[in-house]
């Protein structure tokens, strides 16, 4: 039988990505629009990863009995003091989208010379009647000199895994076997395992 999830995201580059990493493992990951469910504005005002993924988790549970997978992620770049991490969709909005951001981040470290770089995942887990579970990945990498390539989303153009030395808007599959994302949903997937919701 198949384990059924809910991923508590509107992005629809994080769905696919979680797909992709988890169906194949029996898991049928539901986005929130396929199944009608409307969010209201929730504000993520936590102080941590975590905190951000289970103010979105819990926001989901008035509307199912079924198990909740939610992903706060961001990018901390070591020149920026770890800017802009926790508020790295903000960042993006507040300067009109992506593009502009990813810009403004190039431009601020045009005389730096440490573009070390890291992107970080936190999965909460609300299983039935279960504490929340919290599952952390970490892509180490680093700041392109410019943007490479359109794939992906979000920083994906400027970011070069130090993992395989490719920068994540040009991989395909790869980027899911060494993304943060990628990393904190292995955790997630042993952890259903052992305590058998999906088959080993
Ligand atoms: P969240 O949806 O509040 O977790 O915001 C995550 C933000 O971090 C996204 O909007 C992107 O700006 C950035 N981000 C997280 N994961 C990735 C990724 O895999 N590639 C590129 N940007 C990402």
């Amino acid at each position: 039988m198949n384990y059924e999830i809910i991923l508590a995201t509107n992005n629809k580059h994080k769905l696919k990505e979680v797909r992709e990493i988890l169906s194949p493992h029996k898991i049928v990951v539901y986005g929130l629009s396929d199944l009608n469910i409307k969010l209201p504005e929730v504000e993520e005002n936590g102080t941590t990863y975590a905190e951000n993924a289970l103010i979105k988790a819990k926001a989901v549970q008035a509307f199912t009995t079924m198990p909740i997978i939610s992903d706060d992620s961001g990018l901390e770049i070591t020149a920026l003091n770890n800017e802009p991490g926790l508020h790295s969709a903000r960042y993006a909005e507040s300067l009109g989208g992506h593009d502009n951001a990813i810009k403004e981040i190039l431009k601020r470290l045009k005389d730096k010379e440490d573009r070390s770089a890291r992107f970080v995942c936190d999965i909460v887990l609300l299983n039935v009647d279960k504490e929340p579970r919290i599952f952390e990945g970490v892509a180490p990498g680093h700041i392109a000199e410019a943007k490479m390539g359109e794939g992906g989303f979000g920083y994906d153009p400027i970011f070069i895994s130090d993992e395989t030395g490719d920068c994540f808007a040009l991989m395909q599959e790869e980027k899911n076997t060494v993304s943060h994302r990628a990393k904190a949903l292995k955790k997630l997937l042993t952890y259903l395992k052992i305590n058998g919701f999906v088959p080993l």
